[in-house]
Parts: structure tokens; C-alpha cells; sequence
């Protein structure tokens, strides 16, 4: 909760101009067919949990929340530098090295275990299409990974496939998201909530990236080293 709720805490940024803040949150599904989660934070508050199949359907979402909104996505964006493609036998492969990004290696360094790009291949040419599709609609999506902001924020991140591991990670979101209301969310709604969580931090200059600009960025809670290297 540190660094949500302590003292240090910038006073957030409730209204832009008069007009709501909205943060759509996506917890990006490889293949249509299997859930993705959708949350949609008004002012930080919960005003949408939802799921969606389709990229028609994700893309549907995140324009019904209008122009000037945040959308975040649980889902490798851009491929490691050099990669024309993620394909094993494309000669852009070239190991060690082209499997992961600067950001996945930072995480780790971090304490955040993560998987390469390389290896969410499925998932990685979804956001990419996705991202595509929202910067053509005029969003300018943020890559986010729900259980780096979990553990960057000092709360519940782990055991969320067991009914017990997601009871704990809900009753820790609910604390910072008024409106969230949803004990039998589904684990891709909660990640959801906490993508849209993490573009309501990064509205408010609480977050930092990490990664390379010209290969690409994720955003995490920025908060004081200690807290996540402890433990
Ligand atoms: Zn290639």
C-alpha cells in the first residue's frame, strides 16, 4: 500500500479540465476465444467490469470510454529490437538476445519474473495488432503487467488461478478501487481492474517505465526501491 496511501502520495489528479478521468483497463487473451477482461475506472472509481472475446469486441470497449482516456494492456506491445517478427525460423532470430526485451531484463533485475516476448508469441502478435488498432483510433495504449504493479505496490500478487490466492488479491484491490464490488470476479477481470488501476497511477505522475523508448516501455507504480526488494 505504500506509496498509494502514504504520506508521500501526490495529490492525485481527480479532473482534467472538468471532464472524467477514464482508465480502461485490458487483461489481453492470447486467442479470441478465451476471455480477456475489461475494466473501466471514472475518476478512479469502478464503473465497468466486463469480458470481451473478440478484438472487435476489446476495440468496441475501449472507444465507448471516448477520446482522452487511458487504455492499458496486460500484453507484450512491441517485439524485442531487431525482430522483424516473433517466428523461430525467420532469420531475425538470432540467441541469446532477441527473445526478450530491455523491460523484461530490468524486471527481473527488479525482482519481477516475467516471460520473454519470445515466448508469448501468440499473445505478443495480439497486442501488437490490438495497440495497432487503438493508435489508428487515436489511443496511444501503455503496455502494463498487473503482477509487476501488484508486487511493486507491496500487495497480494501471487496464487490468483485458486479461488483463495484471488479472494486475497481482491480484498487488496478493492481497498484502492472504489466501486470494485465483484467477489467472483474471474481472474482476468481482477488483472483487468489492476491495468486500469496502473493507467490511473500513471494519470497521476505515479509511475515510471522502464525499458527502452525505441523498442518499448511498460509502466509500474513508481515507488521507493526498498519496498520490492525486501522480501
Ligand atoms: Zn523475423
Amino acid at each position: 500500500m505504500r506509496g498509494v496511501r502514504g504520506g508521500q502520495a501526490r495529490r492525485p489528479a481527480d479532473r482534467d479540465g472538468g471532464r472524467a478521468i477514464v482508465c480502461v483497463g485490458i487483461d489481453l487473451a492470447g486467442v479470441e476465444h478465451r476471455e480477456t477482461g475489461v475494466a473501466i475506472l471514472r475518476d478512479g472509481r469502478l464503473a465497468r467490469l466486463t469480458s470481451a472475446g473478440t478484438d472487435d469486441e476489446v476495440l468496441a470497449l475501449a472507444t465507448q470510454a471516448g477520446p482522452g482516456s487511458t487504455v492499458a494492456i496486460n500484453a507484450p506491445l512491441t517485439r524485442p529490437l531487431g525482430r522483424c517478427c516473433l517466428d523461430d525460423d525467420c532469420p531475425c532470430r538470432h540467441d541469446p538476445g532477441t527473445r526478450s526485451r530491455q523491460l523484461e531484463r530490468e524486471l527481473a533485475r527488479m525482482g519481477v519474473p516475467t516471460l520473454a516476448t519470445a515466448l508469448l508469441k501468440v499473445l505478443a502478435r495480439r497486442g501488437a495488432r490490438v495497440a495497432a488498432a487503438l493508435r489508428d483510433r487515436g489511443f496511444e495504449p501503455l503496455e502494463v503487467y498487473p503482477f509487476a504493479t501488484l508486487r511493486l505496490l507491496g500487495l497480494p500478487c501471487q496464487g490468483k488461478r485458486t479461488s483463495r490466492g484471488r479472494r486475497r488479491i481482491y480484498r487488496a484491490v478493492r481497498a484502492l478501487v472504489p466501486g470494485l464490488r465483484h467477489p467472483r470476479a474471474s481472474e482476468h477481470q481482477l488483472d483487468a481492474v489492476v491495468c486500469a488501476l496502473t493507467a490511473r497511477l500513471w494519470r497521476e505522475g505515479r509511475t515510471r517505465a522502464v525499458g527502452l523508448p525505441e523498442e518499448g516501455l511498460m509502466i509500474i507504480p513508481d515507488v521507493p526501491r526498498a519496498s520490492h526488494e525486501i522480501g
